[in-house]
């Protein structure tokens, strides 16, 4: 399950009260360290130039900033055109920074111009000698954090109050979606979560990275699990208990975030508007407004993603060699012929199209190339990791078993603590 799995009235409270300073493990592995006065960036010496760092402002243009700046209208269109393949001058935003570096001579003429694509991304046009443009990334850190409390009280309020991001907690909610329900979580049940932060250049906080291992304890059951990336699983990562289990089952329990039926599968559903002849209605209608997301509600490969009679628009997905799913009277199909869709994965929005009194998507569920009733299906939990598998894992999961162990709930009367950084992988700009 996603994070938009969950009602927005969940209200998961989780309090977190407490975790423990640890020592940073690992040395900060970061560029090599430069002189003092010699500071450098986007791969300049800024003290060769005259740098100037500003935003994007309304009515401005490339062309108007440079020749603000004191480059000539033919250069700057000679300059545009040479570097169009990397860089489209007519697309910068208004409020984006940028940096202009300019000779330190009486001419003060701009010669590089750096132009924050986001917080992380930046294009570099050289126009020095041959313009040229290239992309960079700044560098990003992933700071490792723990944290550990219990349910207590809001928990939006409660990250937010603390620093941590509430997608933490939806994460953890989306990882045990088949184990525990989120929607009658226990005062007082107990979690702890190590997970990453992302920073870029060391200070600005981008969000959160990966989720590494959680505990949750929950009506007297103690459920770890641990992310565990590899080639050979269909998304390249997902969550195991530590013998290997996948907590997920293999399908969603319905095709939206708030699942209402509007419909059952019936063999023997009688229509007014066809003189209460039986007419069987082998799929399940879930109602909800035009333009609702509609999800995979299991992993898959896209089979069939056309508009056709009756169904309207429709995609039909392989889970396996025994079953499949499709869902119509999309009013947009979002995902194509042989995308590879993860459950959970938005692959259309409902819609109107086809044969239909109102907007709703009619879920079908075929089982050996027969329509089933889905709800009367034992359906099958995703793969545990394979005997061949299993000793790979156990070296991922090994480690961080010991650190969620070390992880201390909070005593009684204990400060609050957000939590402590722990390591950082620094990804150099390229
Ligand atoms: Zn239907």
């Amino acid at each position: 399950m996603k994070i938009n799995h969950l009602p927005t009235f969940i209200i998961l409270l989780l309090s977190l009260i407490a975790c423990k300073d640890r020592q940073a493990k690992l040395e900060v592995n970061t560029l090599a360290p430069v002189e003092e006065p010699v500071v450098e960036q986007y791969g300049y010496v800024l003290d060769n130039y005259i740098v100037q760092r500003d935003t994007v402002q309304k009515g401005d243009s490339f062309g108007k900033i440079l020749s603000d700046n004191h480059v000539d209208y033919p250069t700057i269109q000679s300059i545009s055109d040479s570097v169009k393949d990397v860089f489209d001058t007519r697309r910068i935003q208004e409020g984006k920074p940028y940096v202009l570096l300019k000779a330190k001579d009486t001419t003060q003429a701009a010669q590089v111009f750096i132009y924050e694509k986001n917080r992380q991304d930046f294009v570099v046009v050289d126009f020095k000698e041959k313009p040229i443009a290239q992309e960079g990334s700044h560098p990003i850190n992933y700071v490792e954090k723990e944290i550990s409390g219990a349910i207590s009280g809001n928990p939006s309020s409660t990250f937010e109050k603390l620093g941590v991001s509430v997608l933490v907690a939806y994460k953890m909610a989306d990882i045990y979606a088949w184990t525990i329900d989120f929607y009658k979580l226990d005062e007082g049940d107990r979690f702890k979560v190590i997970y990453e932060e992302k920073y870029v250049n060391d200070t600005v906080y981008a969000g959160i990275g990966k989720i590494k291992a959680t505990h949750f304890e929950h009506r007297g059951k103690e459920i770890n699990t641990y992310r565990f990336e590899h080639d050979s699983l269909p998304s390249g990562y997902d969550y195991f208990e530590e013998d290997g289990n996948n907590l997920r089952r293999a399908f969603l329990k319905g095709p939206l975030k708030f699942n209402r039926i509007s419909s059952r599968y019936n063999l023997k559903r009688r229509i007014k508007y066809y003189g209460y002849k039986i007419r069987p209605h082998k799929g399940t209608d879930y109602a909800g407004a035009v333009g609702t997301p509609i999800l995979a509600t299991a992993d898959g490969t896209v089979t069939k993603s056309e508009r056709r009679g009756g169904n309207g628009n429709y995609v039909k997905i392989r889970h396996n060699g025994t079953y499949e799913t499709q869902y119509l009277h999309m009013q947009k199909r979002l995902a194509k012929v042989g995308d590879f869709v993860r459950q959970g994965d938005v692959i259309g929005t409902i819609g109107m199209t086809g044969n239909t009194g109102g907007p709703h998507v009619c879920y079908r569920f075929w089982k050996n190339g027969k329509q089933v009733d889905p709800y009367k299906q034992d359906l099958p939990a995703s793969e545990p990791l394979t005997t061949e598998l299993m000793p790979v894992f156990d070296s991922v999961m090994r480690p961080l078993r010991r650190q969620l162990e070390a992880i201390s709930f909070p005593k009684e009367g204990e400060e609050n603590i957000i939590s402590e950084l722990e390591e950082t992988t620094p990804i150099t700009q390229n």
